[in-house]
């Protein structure tokens, strides 16, 4: 299928989120938490790379992404160079990141990027209704790498279940939220409980320790609903 940019804005220093269209399809169906699998030729050859959707569906034909420009990659800034108008393919949107039964209270934990299929998840929970208990914890370098800070922070205004703590490992003076790294946050939003589920989405690094912590803390491994970026 092909897609058209039809607009980006830039989140914070190197991150776009973009917004696509695909002319020839109504509706475009996915589960949140999803990603798209986009295709184009760099440099002479076709390369592939996976996008979470960053938001939920909303029964029209459009999807939007968000990512980082990594420098010396090769897709993030082919990506990077598109203007509104132009295409690409897309493979399709597949995945099994998504909302898993039985619904427990969840612990969602990103760093950098990895937020982006939370976002979609978050929009689609609170707007079908949920008396689930949710937590995201999320942590990047600096606070202004912190994307849709007020959107979540509007989320858990409105919902006395939904609580939002963002870290930064690096902070400003301006800062005066939680600092360092996502995992002992993640053992303080636990305490003593182990009947959560954790959703856990970023680079590898990340992910394994979250999973091996959350293994020691004696949780089974169908409670633990990951995404590796690389
Ligand atoms: C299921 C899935 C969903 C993904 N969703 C997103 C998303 O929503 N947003 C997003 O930015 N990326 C996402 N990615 C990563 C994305 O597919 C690419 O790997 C990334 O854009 C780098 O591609 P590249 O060709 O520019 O770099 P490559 O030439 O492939 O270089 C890869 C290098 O980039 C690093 N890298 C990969 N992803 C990131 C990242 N997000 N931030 C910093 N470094 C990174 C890797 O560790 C590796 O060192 C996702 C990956 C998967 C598997």
């Amino acid at each position: 299928m092909t897609a058209k940019l039809i607009r980006f804005v830039d989140l914070a220093p190197t991150i776009r989120h973009f917004v696509f269209s695909v002319p020839e399809v109504e509706a475009l169906s996915f589960e949140p938490g999803h990603f798209a699998s986009l295709t184009a030729p760099v440099n002479g050859k076709e390369i592939t790379r996976a996008y979470s959707l960053a938001a939920a569906p909303r029964g029209d034909n459009q999807f939007e992404i968000c990512l980082n420009r990594v420098d010396d990659g090769v897709f993030s800034p082919y990506l990077f160079s598109l203007q509104p108008g132009d295409t690409i393919t897309l493979k399709g949107i597949l995945g099994t990141f998504q909302w898993r039964e039985p619904a427990m209270d969840a612990i969602l934990v990103a760093t950098g990027t990895g937020v982006v299929p939370f976002r979609a998840m978050l929009q689609d929970l609170f707007a079908r209704g949920t008396d689930r208990k949710v937590a995201l914890i999320y942590g990047t370098r600096h606070a202004e790498s912190l994307l849709w800070l007020e959107e979540f922070r509007a989320l858990e205004a409105a919902h006395s279940n939904f609580h939002f703590v963002p870290t930064v490992t690096r902070p400003g003076a301006d800062w005066a939220g939680a600092t360092g790294r996502v995992q002992p946050l993640l053992l303080d939003a636990m305490g003593s409980r182990v009947d959560v589920q954790v959703y856990v989405c970023g680079l590898k690094e990340m992910v394994d320790s979250v999973r091996a912590l959350c293994k020691e803390r004696g949780m089974e491994r169908r409670q633990m609903i990951y995404e590796k970026y690389d």
